[in-house]
């Protein structure tokens, strides 16, 4: 027995917003976008059952999950109670459109973790996520964040670094502190279509600089919790990464699509990895599409096997790296956030070893 990590996504690729970064959108082009049905639930917890796992980790995501309306949250709970008898953590990625007090009691009672896309105050907000008809959203995230904190629902703030908002990480960091958003995690903004939108030269600043806001912050009793940082000190102590970009492998999670298919990456929901369907007769049963995908992020470049930090660094996340060469393309972006920061971050692990 092993756990399942299940990314769903209830209501495919609809969205009520048209975020200027958004990859996803592409990807769902083509495709019938409309809601899991219940019958598509009823198999996959079937599924589920028959697979038996240890632990069952789920996190909806869209498109944007709470189109799929509450109703489908309370039924596809029900059945899980029903059918399952492991443990379930549940989390939900959202840009906040929707979320109302009804949404937070119901995700307070199942103990559901909330992420919220937030880029930054209004200007940086603004620059790429916008609503359908171009208007900015801050207002309207700010206050689901507002319901989440009434309620008591646990929830972390999600944000995309381009150049600019790299430049300016000092006004996004200021800005969640302002607003008491201890929970943050970052992530490169890469065009699929354009190549790199964030430059090695901005990750990088961006890497040294939130590191420098952070262990400021840490070493004045202040705790703020930064993914990735959180997951390379989790490293020094001799644990294992959550984040399957610092595994150093993939196939750690399955994506489920609205309409019952699989694949193996939110990052690769495209035709070539599709890696079946939940109908089939054991969908979670690693096979000959989903082995290569493992595979291909088991190449290990020549500088990374030299690198001193590959230990921490592990090669990164396979998307980074680019088809004719298994390096990083944020690799100098890492090799000199390492440098420069990773004294600071074992003498933290140290502190949290004594502690
Ligand atoms: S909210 Fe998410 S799914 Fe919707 S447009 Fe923005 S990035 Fe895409
Ligand atoms: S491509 Fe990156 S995000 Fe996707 S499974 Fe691999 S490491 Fe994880
Ligand atoms: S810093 Fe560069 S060379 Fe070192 S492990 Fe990371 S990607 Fe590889």
């Amino acid at each position: 027995m092993k756990p399942l990590t299940l990314l769903i996504k209830p209501a495919a690729g609809l969205c009520n917003m048209n975020c200027g970064y958004c990859f996803y959108r592409a990807a769902s082009e083509g495709r019938e976008n409309r809601v899991m049905t219940t019958g598509t639930v009823d198999a996959l917890i079937q599924k589920i059952r028959e697979y038996q796992p240890s632990a069952l980790s789920v996190m909806f995501q869209g498109g944007e999950p709470t189109l799929a309306g509450i109703e489908y949250y309370r039924y596809f709970i029900d059945r899980v109670r029903t059918n399952l008898s492991v443990p379930v953590q549940y989390a939900l990625q959202t840009n906040g459109l929707l979320l109302d007090e009804e949404y937070a009691a119901f995700f307070k009672k199942y103990g559901f973790l909330i992420g919220v896309s937030l880029d930054g105050n209004r200007k940086t907000n603004d620059r790429y996520r916008r609503d359908r008809n171009g208007g900015g959203v801050l207002p309207q995230i700010l206050n689901a964040v507002s319901v989440l904190k009434k309620y008591n629902v646990d929830f972390n703030i999600l944000s995309v670094i381009d150049d600019e908002n790299a430049g300016d990480i000092v006004s996004t960091w200021n800005y969640f502190k302002k607003h008491g958003f201890d929970y943050l995690q970052f992530i490169p903004y890469v065009d699929e279509g354009n190549g790199v939108s964030l430059s090695v030269e901005a990750y990088g600043d961006f890497l040294k600089k939130s590191f420098d806001l952070w262990y400021d912050d840490y070493m004045r009793g202040k705790y703020v919790s930064v993914r990735h940082i959180d997951n390379y000190i989790g490293i020094l102590l001799g644990r294992p990464p959550e984040n399957c970009a610092m595994c150093g492998v993939c196939g750690s999670y399955f994506v489920a699509e609205a309409n019952g298919d699989l694949y193996p990456c939110d990052f690769y929901c495209k035709d070539p990895y599709k890696l079946g369907s939940i109908f089939d007769p054991e969908p979670f049963a690693i096979n000959e599409t989903h082995r290569r995908f493992i595979a291909a992020s088991e190449v290990i470049h020549a500088h990374c096997a030299g690198c001193r930090y590959y230990a921490l660094c592990r090669g990164g996340c396979r998307r980074d790296r680019t088809d004719h060469d298994t390096k990083n393309r944020y690799c100098k972006a890492y090799y000199e956030f390492f440098e420069y920061a990773a004294g600071r971050m074992l003498r933290v692990a140290q502190l949290l070893a004594d502690s």
